[in-house]
């Protein structure tokens, strides 16, 4: 909802619970009252003459009263002393009750801002003003006539519900105003202070300011809009009910329309953008709620009715009606979780998100879908008659509905029974879309599917052509609909869109909800993490929060389980937790920014970061936040909002139902030489490759050998070597170890595993010029162990292990991996969530080890080595190395499909056969620094040579072996037709076991 509008969405209907028929008014008791003050001793001193009509029972209500003397038509009468209530019945004919009072009201009534902005209600008597709302008066049960007598101190101005205001002056210098009034009231209200009054005449009405001195100079702009209000609702709804309407200036912070006044508090009406829209939407509650009062029985119509065509309808003016209408929706569904949801009809007031979203936002749509149903002619001539036909009278939604089946002609019982009578919103997709090309036609067909219950409603969808579109409404009321659009064959159908407009209420799609506050306060499992190392100093926002329904959890305390089931709010960019799920968030230079995230586990719930260079302040930001339900960013700066944004989010529910065929122009075959001129220039180049493709590593070490051709200064980065293992290939390169030494070191077999050829030449190029190869990959053990368990699973030795950020938020790439997981058998048995978090630490890790090197050798260029998959997009290393370093790069493929933004280039090798080391040709497991053979192939030259199953190898060639990488090693360093002389210890039955010698020809 608009921001700042919640002040004026509060109308205390003064009017409530009238009995449904008109009063003759001799029915009516008429109260006439004269009050007068003792400021200094905040005391209200008042004689209340209450004339009752004849024969009728009436209750006063005398609660909180200091009563100083009772009489029935002059004759005293006992009231016990502190009675809340008289009762009185007059004979055949009217009595008069007379009551003489004081009350004392020394407090200035508390508002609960957060929670239910505008609202604030209770009496106060001081030298700096007077505001009497409740109970200040002895009042009839009921609705009273009242004829308001209050002497004032001469600087006072007073304000009550009047038609005409008489002002005389008395010889001690005060002064008596008179208010008169002829409609019924429940409630009266009183308000006094120094005001500057301002009026003017605008055709029959009188337009009046009531501002305090340092503001008077707004009134002239709050007069110009009233008459424009005023004006516009007179042409949409009917004549204004009132003789005098009022903007009056309150120090409380409240958003109140009464009849003839609206009552806006000090704060809000130095605000620039009221009078745009709280304003109008008050001026309009003297329609919807004190000229047609509220039957709250049935629920409270009016806030809906107002906010649609006040709020609701400037944006609309601006065609930005849907938008507003998407922020209803959003709203709703942060806030009503799915045991908060209610029925319009039990709507009385706003007490929270929940009831507001419900009651305004939820209403508002009702009327729309209303006008959209039967048209806006019929719309708003049924509101005229509605409010012709119950003027001074209570309606309910039951008037609504009369009002608009008169006009429309057709019963609506079904419309408001599904929107009014009962809870919920509808939940829509769109299945198996189909295209039909006939000639010069083609038909779009679809099935319109209802999740959950079945809604009567006129759908509006768009057909979306690559040049122009189709637009249909469709009446659907079935839970699975198939519809068809018809449209020009060549104009290419690319999408269908469900309700682009918002025009009906319902749930969003995940692509139209952005990441945004109100996700986390409506939601009812939120978190507040307490950062390692931070305990107590976030104490004095805990009570806050406590009261906004969060729980608090260290962070140590954070498991996988409360991430995935709610929603978190994080104090720091710089907290593990935050970066561990979000990567890195720019600071900002600001007193305080929020940032709000989709939850990587949780579609439904959000992390929400905040940071302030004042912790102490935070409590004090994050009560304005609550204002600021709609956004995704925020910034304060001081006490301002200096900045906010909103994620962008699709528009409608789409369904794409023809890609965009993405071409390439080939003018010739470019060949490697150009790729690598054009590559030349970027700081880190990455060339993917499918590991066990020979021609791939061909290309890379043709790339490596031109570019140090070029500029000396280049290193390499492998994802086939681990970090702890750095040492193992510098030894290498700097030619201090043999590459049999360096391979046992690395653990290259134990921890890759592919061939060894296929990376030779590349490292023995690197070796002869001295080339840095820096160890990219992370232990293997750790990124095994979160995608068996989690990130949460890692002990903190482990987590040194883990680079400072991780980013999770990579919405595309998680759904990319998502499709790799899912068509991957054995894979869906696991933890998707465990899966992702295991290739974004292995990209970060990569990212991270790059980094480091690149801030050490800013002078280096590197060529970074790595599997495809790590590389298309640039979503796995190379755009999280660019949020490191911000360094240019470019992206080049040996293998994949073209298409868009895959890569910088994509290459086509031709196929180069490995020459491979010999293989025995058998399985081999490792057992207490024991190598056994577990399987030998068929016709495999081991089983040929003898070598049996279980056989426990000694040596090779007289070295011993002890380890699976020591028999790979020696074999590595033969070749084909070599000879390998194999000792085994080979067991026996019932004898022990002995060593056998075989020569075996490779
Ligand atoms: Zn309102």
């Amino acid at each position: 909802m608009k921001e700042m509008n919640f002040i004026s969405r509060i109308i205390i209907a003064v009017l409530l619970l009238l009995p449904a028929y008109a009063l003759a008014e001799t029915d009516i008791p008429l109260n006439d009252l004269t009050v007068r003050f003792d400021l200094g001793r905040h005391v209200i001193a008042g004689v209340s003459k209450i004339s009752l009509p004849a024969g009728q029972a009436a209750r006063v209500n005398l609660a909180g009263l200091k009563l100083k003397a009772v009489s029935i038509r002059d004759r005293a009468l006992v009231v016990e002393p502190g009675a809340a209530s008289i009762t009185f019945t007059p004979g055949a004919a009217e009595d008069v009750l007379k009551i003489e009072y004081e009350a004392e009201y020394p407090n200035v009534p508390d508002s609960d801002a957060a929670k239910n902005p505008g609202v604030a209600s209770g009496n106060a008597v001081s030298p700096e003003g007077i505001l009497l709302m409740d109970n200040w008066y002895p009042s009839v049960e009921g609705a009273s006539l009242y004829r308001l007598k209050a002497i004032l101190p001469s600087e006072f101005e007073g304000i009550s519900e009047a038609e005409e205001v008489q002002v005389t002056g008395r010889s001690d210098g005060s002064r008596e105003i008179l208010f008169v009034f002829d409609h019924p009231l429940k409630n009266l209200t009183f308000i006094a202070g120094k005001y500057k009054v301002e009026k003017e005449r605008h055709g029959e009405i009188e337009v009046c300011t009531y501002f305090f001195a340092e503001d008077n100079e707004l009134s002239k702009t709050y007069r110009e809009y009233t008459k424009k209000y005023l004006d516009m609702y007179e042409k949409y709804i009917g004549k204004y009910p009132f003789k005098r309407f009022a903007v009056v200036e309150n120090f409380l912070p409240t958003g109140y329309s009464l009849p003839t006044f609206t009552l806006l508090g000090k704060d809000i009406v130095k605000l620039p953008f009221i009078v745009e829209t709280s304003l109008g939407h008050e001026i309009l509650h003297q329609w919807f709620g004190n000229l047609v009062y509220i039957d709250e029985k049935s629920g409270n119509w009016s806030e809906g009715l107002t906010t649609y065509l006040a709020d609701h309808m400037y944006e609309e003016l601006k065609e930005k009606g849907w938008d507003y209408r998407k922020q209803i929706l959003i709203s709703f569904q942060s806030y009503v979780a799915d045991g908060k949801d209610f029925p319009l009809t039990s709507f009385r007031g706003r007490t929270d998100g929940a009831s507001a979203a419900i009651g305004y936002g939820k209403s508002a749509m009702v009327f729309h879908m209303l006008r959209k149903t039967v048209g806006d002619e019929i719309f708003f001539s049924s509101l005229r008659r509605f409010v012709e036909k119950n003027s001074f009278k209570s309606a309910s939604w039951v008037e609504v509905r009369e009002a608009f089946e008169v006009g429309y002609g057709k019963k609506l019982d079904w419309f408001f029974r599904q929107w009014v009578d009962e809870k919920g919103a509808p939940e829509l997709e769109i299945k198996d879309p189909e295209l039909k090309y006939r000639g010069a036609k083609v038909g779009v067909s679809f099935t319109i599917v209802q999740k959950g219950k079945s809604y009567k409603l006129l759908l509006p969808i768009v057909l979306k052509l690559r040049e122009g579109e189709v637009r249909k409404v469709f009446e659907i009321e079935k839970e699975s609909t198939p519809l068809e659009i018809e449209a020009d064959a060549e104009k290419t159908p690319v999408a269908v869109i469900i309700d682009d407009n918002y025009d009906l209420f319902r749930k969003l799609a995940d692509g139209e909800s952005p990441p945004v506050i109100s996700q986390l306060l409506g939601d009812d499992k939120k978190i507040f993490v307490v950062p390692k190392g931070k305990e107590g100093l976030y104490d004095g926002i805990s009570e806050f929060l406590k009261g906004e329904g969060f729980t608090e959890k260290e962070e140590s305390g954070i498991s996988y389980e409360d991430i995935r089931n709610s929603s978190l709010l994080i104090p720091g960019a710089g907290t593990s937790l935050t970066k561990t799920l979000l990567g890195k968030i720019e600071g900002k230079n600001a007193d305080f920014y929020l940032v709000a995230r989709r939850n990587p586990y949780n579609r439904k719930g959000v992390i929400v970061v905040i940071e302030s260079s004042l912790p102490s302040e935070i409590a004090k930001y994050m009560q304005k936040v609550t204002h600021y339900g709609k956004y995704s960013t925020l910034t304060f700066d001081g006490n301002k909002n200096s900045a906010k944004t909103v994620d962008e989010t699709e528009r409608g529910i789409i369904t794409d139902i023809a890609e965009d065929t993405p071409g390439v122009e080939i003018p010739r075959i470019t060949d490697l030489s150009r790729v690598i001129e054009k590559v030349a220039g970027k700081d880190i180049i990455y060339v993917g490759e499918l590991h066990d493709r020979f021609e791939h590593h061909r290309v890379q070490l043709q790339i490596i050998m031109e570019l140090r051709k070029k500029y000396k200064k280049i290193a390499i980065g492998m994802e086939m070597f681990q970090k702890p293992f750095q040492q193992a290939l510098d030894d290498y390169i700097t030619g201090t170890t043999d590459e049999k030494t360096f391979l046992k070191k690395s653990e290259y077999f134990k921890r890759w595993g592919f061939d060894y050829n296929l990376y030779r030449e590349i490292l023995l190029y690197a070796r002869e010029y001295k080339i840095p190869v820096i160890a990219l990959n992370i232990r293997k053990e750790i990124v095994s162990k979160v995608s068996r368990e989690g990130l949460q699973a890692l002990t903190d030795e482990e987590m040194k292990e883990v680079p400072e950020y991780l980013n999770l938020s990579d919405m595309e790439y998680r759904e990319r991996l998502r499709g790799f997981f899912e068509s991957h058998a054995g894979l869906g048995e696991r933890n998707f969530d465990f899966f992702y978090q295991a290739q974004v630490l292995w990209d970060e890790s990569m990212a991270q080890n790059l980094d480091d090197f690149v801030r050490k050798n800013p002078d280096y260029k590197v060529v970074v080595l790595a599997g495809t998959g790590h590389m298309t997009f640039g979503s796995g290393i190379p755009k999280r190395s660019f949020r490191l370093n911000n360094r240019d790069y470019a992206v080049i493929l040996n293998t994949g499909d073209i298409e868009r933004d895959v890569a910088d280039f994509v290459l086509f090798p031709a196929p180069v056969v490995l020459p491979e080391s010999p293989k025995l040709g058998v399985l081999l497991k490792e057992e207490n620094k024991k190598v056994i053979i577990s399987q030998i192939a068929p016709d495999s030259i081991a089983g040929k040579a003898g070598l049996e199953e279980n056989d426990v190898v000694i040596s090779l060639d007289g070295v011993l072996v002890e380890s699976v990488d020591d028999m790979r090693i020696s074999l590595f360093f033969k070749k084909k037709g070599d000879e390998i002389a194999v000792k085994v210890s080979r067991k026996r039955f019932l004898l022990g076991p002995v060593e056998k010698d075989f020569k075996i020809t490779l």
